[in-house]
Formats: structure tokens, C-alpha cells, sequence
């Protein structure tokens, strides 16, 4: 990225605000839930258009997994997300630096952080906290941001699946993470209602995403 980006540029026209562009991803996990044919805008006319520059109206935060990919569960195209992906659907420097990106430069309007049932990577750290497993490599790294989250999901002791309440309590802390514990260039969008971070849990079986 070259330097001159690095600063705040205005507003685009014809962003949504925070509230259309999330009724736009309820919407379109509606149609998705439902069997309606997705049929984004992959046009010759939209590349062309989209090779002019990008303006996505929200951000996703979600895990790698194969079958959450985001625009297909939102029923979305090409220049509509810009996505953070990594398992466990957790964010580094590299990813936080994406999403600030995406704020200041962009000026997306919505951030939305997406867990998933099942999450392998929230199984794993599970595991680490409750049978003290070990993981090779990077794996082990890549799961130590998830253990606060097992951890109180384990101490609320609510009942039901651990890894389930584990998946929700990741998706929390990392709104938590974005909506207060963040640069002011996350945080003044926020104080002045340009700017929504929103969490959900995507339903495997059912296809529906679950906002927080
Ligand atoms: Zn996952």
C-alpha cells in the first residue's frame, strides 16, 4: 500500500449506512435459507466496473472453513465484502491492519464478525483447555487467541455444548475487541453512527446466520 493511502480519505458517495448494509447480509442469508438461486452480479459490465475502484459495503470477519465461504451464505457478489479470513475466525496484525484498512479507506459502513457451528479451530482450543492437547507447528500459535474464549464459556458453565458456547463467546470478545479495545480509526466511525460491528453464529444444517 503505498504511503499517500495511509490517510483518511472522505466518504464515498452511495455507501448504505450501517443499518441498510446489514439488512442487505439478513436479507440475503434470507434468500440463501430459502433455496433462492444465487445470482450475484458477476458481469462483464460489473468487473469493468469494479476495475475502477472497490467499494464493498461491509467487512467479514470469519473463519477459513469451506463451508461458511460469506458471499455465497449472503447471497452476495464480487466488490460486496472484504473478507478476513483465518480458522477460528481470528484476527492478527496483519488482519486487524485489513479491517482498519477497510474502515479508513474504503469507509465500509458495517463490520461483521462470523463464527460458525463446528468450528474446528474453537474444537481444538477446547481441547487444550479441557484435555491439555498439544498441536504441531503454527496450529498451536494460530489457537491461543481462542482460549480466553473457552475459558469463560467453561467458567459460565451454562449447560449445552462447550465448543458451541465457545463459538459465541470468540465472536463476542472479538466484537468486544473491535468496538472498544481498538485504534480511533475504528472507534470515532463508531461514536459517530458510520460505523456498526455486529456478531453472528452461521448454522451449518440449517444455513441461517444467527446475529448476536
Ligand atoms: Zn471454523
Amino acid at each position: 500500500m503505498p504511503a499517500e493511502s495511509a490517510q483518511p480519505i472522505a466518504q464515498p458517495a452511495g455507501q448504505p449506512t450501517p443499518e441498510e448494509a446489514l439488512q442487505r447480509l439478513i436479507a440475503g442469508n434470507a434468500a440463501f435459507v430459502a433455496d433462492a438461486p444465487h445470482e450475484p452480479d458477476i458481469s462483464r459490465q460489473r468487473r469493468l466496473e469494479l476495475a475502477q475502484g472497490q467499494q464493498p459495503f461491509a467487512t467479514l470477519v470469519g473463519c477459513s472453513d469451506s463451508r461458511v465461504g460469506p458471499e455465497q451464505l449472503f447471497g452476495v457478489g464480487l466488490g460486496d465484502l472484504f473478507i478476513v479470513r483465518s480458522a477460528g475466525n481470528n484476527v492478527d496484525a496483519a488482519g486487524m491492519g485489513s479491517i482498519e484498512y477497510s474502515v479508513m479507506a474504503l469507509s465500509v459502513p458495517l463490520i461483521v464478525v462470523l463464527g460458525h457451528e463446528k468450528c474446528g479451530a474453537v474444537a481444538a482450543a477446547t481441547d487444550v483447555v479441557t484435555k491439555d492437547a498439544r498441536f504441531p507447528g503454527s496450529i498451536g500459535r494460530m489457537i491461543e487467541p481462542i482460549l480466553p474464549a473457552v475459558i469463560a464459556a467453561e467458567r459460565a458453565g451454562a449447560g449445552g455444548d462447550l465448543i458451541e458456547r465457545a463459538v459465541e463467546e470468540n465472536v463476542r470478545r472479538m466484537v468486544e475487541r473491535l468496538q472498544v479495545y481498538s485504534e480511533p480509526m475504528l472507534l470515532e466511525p463508531q461514536s459517530r453512527g458510520e460505523l456498526k460491528v455486529v456478531g453472528a453464529v452461521y448454522e451449518l444444517a440449517t444455513g441461517k446466520v444467527r446475529w448476536l
